[in-house]
C-alpha cells in the first residue's frame, strides 16, 4: 500500500517540483457549507443526455461550436471533475481537459489514484465560448441542467470545480478561488473541492503544492462519504 508520504513525492516529482519542501499543515479541518442547486427533474438517460447536447441551440454558442463536448470517463466514477467551458483544443476534439493543461492534470489525477478514465470530466457548458471568454450567466443558466443530470447519473462521492470560474458558477459566489479551496463544499448532496486550474498552474507552479492538498482533502473526503 502506499503511504501518504511516499505518494506525495512521487505527484510533486511528476509535476517538476522539488521533493524537499515540508508537506504544509496548515489544511484547514474540511467543513460542510450549503450550496443551493436547483435539482433537475429531468429523468433521461446517457444516451438521450448525449443526444440531447449534441443537438442543443439553447444558447448562441451553438453557433460558434466546432462540436459539443459532452465530458468523458468512468460514467460510475467517485471522483467528478468539472471545468469552466471548452478551449479551442478541446472544440476540435470534442473532449474536456486535452493539451498541455489536460495532461496537467492527467498527472495530478494519477498521483492520487485517480486515473483518467477512472474520473468522469465534464465542463459546465458544453460549447466553446469565443475567444475562450468566461461564460455569461444566460449560458451558464441554459447549460446547467445538462451538468446537473450528468451529476445525477454519476452519482460521484466527491466533486472536484477545477478553477475559479468553475468554482464560482458551482457555488454560486464570486469569492476567490483561492479562499474556497482546502475546504469542503457541497452541490446538493455531494461533497465538492475546489482547486486550481491546470493552465494556471502551468503559469504559476508554485501553486502545484496547493492543488496537492486540494486532491489529498479530495481524497479523504471521498473516503468519508464512501464510509
Ligand atoms: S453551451 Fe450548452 S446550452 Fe449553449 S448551445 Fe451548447 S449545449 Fe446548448
Amino acid at each position: 500500500m502506499i503511504q501518504p508520504e511516499q505518494q506525495r513525492r512521487a505527484y510533486l516529482e511528476a509535476l517538476g517540483i522539488d521533493v524537499w519542501v515540508p508537506r504544509d499543515q496548515a489544511d484547514p479541518d474540511p467543513e460542510i457549507e450549503e450550496s443551493a442547486v436547483p435539482a433537475s427533474s429531468d429523468g433521461v438517460g446517457w444516451p438521450e443526455l448525449r443526444d440531447a447536447v449534441t443537438a442543443c441551440t439553447r444558447c448562441a454558442l451553438h453557433e460558434g461550436r466546432t462540436q459539443t463536448v459532452f465530458g468523458v470517463g468512468n460514467e460510475n466514477a467517485d471522483w467528478m471533475i468539472i471545468g469552466e467551458a471548452p478551449g479551442a483544443e478541446e472544440d476540435r476534439r470534442g473532449e474536456p481537459f486535452v493539451g498541455r493543461a489536460g495532461k496537467l492534470l492527467d498527472e495530478m489525477l494519477r498521483a492520487v489514484g485517480q486515473a483518467r478514465e477512472k474520473v468522469f470530466i465534464a465542463n459546465i457548458l458544453k460549447c466553446r465560448p469565443p475567444n475562450n471568454r468566461d461564460p455569461k450567466p444566460d449560458e451558464s443558466a441554459q447549460c446547467r441542467g445538462y451538468l446537473e443530470r450528468q451529476i445525477q447519473l454519476v452519482q460521484p462521492r466527491i466533486i472536484i470545480a477545477v478553477g475559479r470560474i468553475a468554482a464560482q458558477l458551482l457555488l454560486d459566489t464570486d469569492t476567490p478561488v483561492g479562499r474556497l479551496r482546502g475546504k469542503t463544499h457541497a452541490l446538493g448532496d455531494t461533497p465538492l473541492v475546489v482547486t486550481y486550474h491546470p493552465a494556471y498552474l502551468l503559469r504559476s507552479p508554485s501553486q502545484k503544492r496547493k492543488s496537492w492538498n486540494d486532491l489529498l482533502l479530495a481524497k479523504r473526503v471521498a473516503a468519508g462519504a464512501a464510509a
